[in-house]
């Protein structure tokens, strides 16, 4: 086969590209040996700091203590020998700017000596601070241009780490991004920041609950991450998935997800030795990478961990991504992160499974043997019903991009309506103690599968329903509506604060029943018949995907925010404002400065995808059509030519005038799109946004569509770019 444009030559290659090179081998090295190698983690800290450093240290990590200062340059050179034995010549401080990646500078150990030599040098300030110029990153008006100085603050919760590379190795340290004035320009700092206000009202009900072992409350998350993997040469093809992350144009392959064949399906062998890499290096950074399958859509998969701390749980998540995106590349392969790279193909999610634990190990949503006996379970659930019921809209907007729009609400991904499934079990339950308290329990027990040689399975509390966006899930509740591409901070952090606000409330209550000497049970039991009956209209355990519910949603008064221009001005609303401005977790500032860089992010990715709509249209679509148009007409003018009679010409001839059409109506939908993104909304951010929002997305949309009819009438030799049915179905 012959190579007559980018998207035949990708093609041929991928039909060569068939020998995978062996690159793992778990026979040689176990995962048990391979994980965390290369890691500062625990156990080298003990072997390599002196014992008082190491206990220091250890208390910041798992105590939260402040750090004490003057461990930093014994800490700083046992890192340095460490990394410097795996080959380290460079460190660098990572942190997570608003830009939603990560982002590094390497900085050399090399330090130049009297006698012309070199040393290796690694202090403890350049361990505990770092200074990139924080100019290029977004800060929402927070930073004057004048003042472009950051700073990076070592967080030492979250171990260093050796990053690979084939030419060299660097030591990789755990950072927060800070501006000058102490405001926060990343995604950690307020994830730090919200764990530490939950653990403190987390704390006062525990107390109340005669825990006196517990001193310390994490959150814990574990993200389950969907992404698409194609071959690399179509994605090449491809200039939207280059620029826009997601496909612009593409018209409905003749197979898509409704043979129901993909998910759970035997994993294709490039794409299994490609994550079987990924999980390796990921093992080598500790990260617990635990499950992998094929996901509903075609050419779709799945990578998820076991649950962590939430800022370690966070930038694993990150390395997960990055890891997943780096060795894609080395087979061949190109990972999608996009919430929806294909339309009318599902999309993209990441489950944000989040539970609070005890630092003594308890999880404390778990409901134990008799869950309508448990009475710390059920506060710490009600505070989690109450919480999402009364902030509802912050969850949105934490979940809120241009990509998870297209998610959201499509019948794939939970509705954009904020709601709550509890299950039948524990429904009962709730139900029972509104009305006065919990006697009996639905029957949790152990379930019969009908064949004696399986073993007895636990009957799962919470069963599955996945059209809600926020399940109780047996012991951990499930925030399904958080995004493939997004990083799992921002979400946690709103969850960890309007949670530690219901508890604060639920703590004041206990607090001040117990002064005034009333019983505890009791006072237990009424408060939470109390936030039952005040929050119930949140939880809704029926079809999430159904008409019914929206209008029953309406009804009830939850907010149905359908865009992320809907959904931003909640952040700056005046409680949002001051709920977290009380728990310490954004000023307001910090709160104003991630709401235009939200309405910026989004403005943004709508104008990449207007240009590269408009380019792909114009350079490649039309021509190709033209081109087609041209062949036609020839072909019809030679058959008149050699004698064809007219009348056996005349399909041929309305097939032309057909596509004249079609090309014509391309056009103008291109030469409209053009025209509504020369003309510039005038107004603020948010001005801008919306105009997004009405105008270019519905006129982007028109050219996809006239473009996806041209798919299916233009030569197949002549389509410039590789189609659905090749991208999802080559593997
Ligand atoms: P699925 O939702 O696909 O059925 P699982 O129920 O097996 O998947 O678990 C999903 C994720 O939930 C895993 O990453 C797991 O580690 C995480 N998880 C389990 N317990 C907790 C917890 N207490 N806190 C946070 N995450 C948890
Ligand atoms: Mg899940």
């Amino acid at each position: 086969m012959g190579a007559s444009n980018a998207r035949h030559a990708a093609v041929v290659a991928l039909t060569n590209f068939r020998t995978i090179p062996p690159r793992v081998n778990f026979k040689e090295k176990t995962v048990k040996e391979i994980f965390a190698s290369n890691v500062f983690n625990e156990e080298v800290q003990k072997a390599r700091l002196p014992k008082p450093v190491f206990k220091k240290l250890q208390q910041t990590i798992k105590k939260g203590l402040a750090l004490d200062p003057s461990i930093a340059d014994v800490v700083a050179a046992a890192m340095r020998d460490w990394a410097v034995e795996k080959g380290a010549t460079h460190y660098t401080h990572i942190f997570h700017p608003l830009t939603g990646v990560t982002a590094e500078k390497h900085d050399s150990f090399v330090a130049p000596t009297e006698d012309g030599g070199a040393m290796l040098e690694f202090s403890g300030k350049e361990l505990v601070q770092g200074e990139p110029d924080a100019s290029s990153f977004p800060s929402g008006g927070i930073r004057a241009t004048f003042e472009a100085r950051g700073y990076t603050a070592w967080d030492p919760t979250s171990p260093a780490y050796i990053l690979e590379n084939p030419n060299g190795t660097a030591l990789v340290i755990p950072t927060a991004f800070v501006s000058w004035t102490g405001e926060a320009l990343d995604e950690k700092t307020p994830l730090l920041r919200s764990m530490e206000a939950l653990s403190i009202q987390a704390m006062r009900v525990l107390k109340l609950f005669g825990n006196h072992s517990a001193t310390k409350v994490f959150t814990t998350v574990g993200p389950e991450q969907e992404y698409f993997l194609i071959d690399r040469n179509f994605y090449f093809a491809r200039p939207d998935l280059i620029n826009a992350g997601r496909t612009l144009f593409g018209a409905k392959p003749p197979k898509g997800q409704e043979m129901e064949d993909h998910y759970f399906g035997s994993i294709p062998e490039r794409v299994l030795a490609c994550m079987l890499e990924a999980e390796q290096e990921l093992y080598k950074l500790g990260v617990p990478v635990k499950t992998r399958h094929n996901e509903v859509a075609p050419a779709q998969y799945e990578i998820a961990p076991i649950f962590e701390n939430s800022n370690l749980a966070h930038d694993h998540q990150m390395l997960t991504m990055e890891t997943l995106r780096r060795v894609a590349e080395k087979y061949g392969l190109a990972c999608l992160l996009h919430e929806k790279p294909f339309a009318g193909v599902n999309g993209s999610g990441k489950h944000n499974n989040w539970s609070m634990a005890t630092d003594t190990g308890e999880n404390l949503l778990n409901p134990g043997d008799t869950p309508h006996e448990n009475a710390q379970f059920l506060v710490f659930c009600a505070a989690v019903i109450r919480a999402v019921n009364k902030h509802a809209a912050l969850l949105r907007v934490a979940i809120a991009s241009a990509g998870n729009d297209h998610r959201l609400g499509a019948n794939e991904a939970p509705p954009a309506i904020i709601s709550i499934y509890l299950g039948d079990q524990l429904q009962d339950i709730i139900t029972q103690i509104e009305a006065g308290g919990a006697k009996t329990t639905k029957k949790g027990g152990h379930m019969e599968v009908g064949v004696t040689v399986l073993p007895k399975l636990p009957r799962d509390a919470g069963d599955r329903n996945r059209t809600s966006p926020f399940a109780f899930t047996g012991n951990k509740f499930e925030f399904r509506a958080v995004s493939s591409g997004q990083s799992v901070a921002t979400p946690n952090t709103v969850l960890n604060t309007i949670v530690a606000e219901s508890l604060d409330y639920i703590a004041s209550k206990l607090e001040a029943d117990h002064k005034a000497g009333k019983d505890f049970n009791k006072s237990v039991q009424e408060l939470l018949a109390a936030i039952i009956k005040e929050n119930k209209g949140v939880i809704f355990n029926g079809n999430g995907y159904s008409e019914e519910w929206h209008k029953e949603a309406e009804k009830r008064g939850l907010p149905n925010l359908k865009t992320t221009v809907d959904a931003v001005p909640h952040l700056i609303s005046k409680e949002s404002i001051e709920l977290f401005g009380k728990y310490k977790v954004l000023t307001e500032r910090e709160v104003h400065s991630r709401y235009e860089i939200y309405l910026e992010k989004y403005v943004k990715t709508i104008n990449i995808e207007v240009q590269m709509t408009t380019v792909i249209a114009k350079t490649m679509i039309i021509p190709a059509a033209l081109e087609y148009q041209k062949n036609v007409a020839k072909s019809i003018g030679a058959a008149k030519a050699a004698g064809v009679p007219a009348a056996s010409l005349a399909e041929q001839e309305k097939m032309l005038t057909g596509l004249a059409h079609a090309i014509s109506d391309m056009q103008k939908k291109t030469d409209a799109l053009a025209h509504h993104s020369e003309h510039h909304a005038s107004g603020d951010t948010l001005a801008h946004a919306k105009y997004s929002l009405d105008k270019l997305i519905p006129a982007m949309n028109a050219v996809r569509q006239a473009g996806d009819l041209l798919e299916t009438i233009v030569s197949d030799d002549l389509w410039p770019l590789p189609t659905y049915r090749e991208m999802l179905f080559i593997k």
